[in-house]
């Protein structure tokens, strides 16, 4: 991992005021060189630490998505995905890209939709997350 990913995660914790933790920084570096959302498993395997078992990636994930760095994504094969949250606003995250092909997906984070109105009376949109479908630039 690049040494500034290193001083980029200890700099997103202190502006969040939260203790700076090897385990925190860790899933903060695992997930800004993803790039894209991530499983809790996808997270384990990448953080590459043994000793990092599930129920310790759960409630540090648990701490930085209470702080707001890090937000749920979308689920997918019945797993949640998590990502930073610097690109994402309360009201909208932004549309993310699978390809159907190989199963990658894509943040586009330059792409900003006009929010959904709601559709009945009585629903309330609190979020909203768009899912685009198609071929990426390696299968197309
Ligand atoms: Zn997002
Ligand atoms: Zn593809
Ligand atoms: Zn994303």
């Amino acid at each position: 991992m690049k040494p500034n990913l290193d001083t980029q995660a200890r700099e997103m914790l202190r502006a969040a005021k939260l203790y700076c933790t090897e385990g925190r920084a860790t899933i903060l570096k695992v997930l800004m060189k993803a790039g894209r959302p991530l499983s809790q498993n996808e997270i384990a395997r990448r953080s590459g630490k043994k000793h990092f078992d599930k129920v310790t990636i759960y409630r540090t994930l648990e701490s930085l998505l209470r702080v707001g760095l890090v937000h749920r994504a979308f689920m997918e094969k019945r797993a949640r995905h998590f990502e930073l949250a610097h690109h994402c606003t309360e009201s909208q995250c932004h549309p993310h890209f699978t390809c159907t092909n190989c199963g990658d997906t894509t943040c586009l984070t330059e792409i900003s939709l006009p929010m959904a109105s709601s559709p009945h009376k009585g629903f309330v949109i609190h979020r909203q997350q768009v899912r685009l479908e198609g071929l990426c630039p390696a299968c197309a």
